[in-house]
């Protein structure tokens, strides 16, 4: 059995393992990391080739997210999820004061689907 370990980065990776040969497909093993600004699973053999690192989260990112650095800069996935939680609750408050109905329609989209 063969490992591939030793991307510069995998400390505290987890291990991704699939083996579809009984069905007649392949093998298929990396580490993995999940990225800093999505909470995506990156496997860090792949990532080595097509992916980005983010030097203020010191982790690698995944390519859609290393692209999304290059305009928008750092963006942590916990900070995004305090803007949407900060984004409800200011919008409960305005309609509070203003003294008007929550409808459905006009609640802020969630970022997270349940
Ligand atoms: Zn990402
Ligand atoms: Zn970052």
């Amino acid at each position: 059995m063969t490992f591939i370990i030793g991307t510069p980065h995998a400390r505290g990776a987890g291990y991704y393992r699939n083996d579809d040969r009984l069905s007649g497909g392949t093998l298929s093993e990396a580490d993995v990391l999940t990225c800093p600004h999505c909470q995506a699973v990156v496997k860090l053999q792949e990532w080595k080739v097509r992916g980005g690192f983010c030097r203020r989260c010191d982790a690698p990112v995944c390519f859609a997210c290393y692209v999304r650095m290059k305009t928008y800069g750092c963006e942590p996935f916990l900070k995004l999820f305090e803007r949407q939680v900060d984004a409800v609750v200011k919008y409960e408050q305005y309609l509070k004061r203003a003294g008007l109905e929550r409808l459905p329609e006009t609640t802020p989209q969630l970022l997270i689907s349940p």
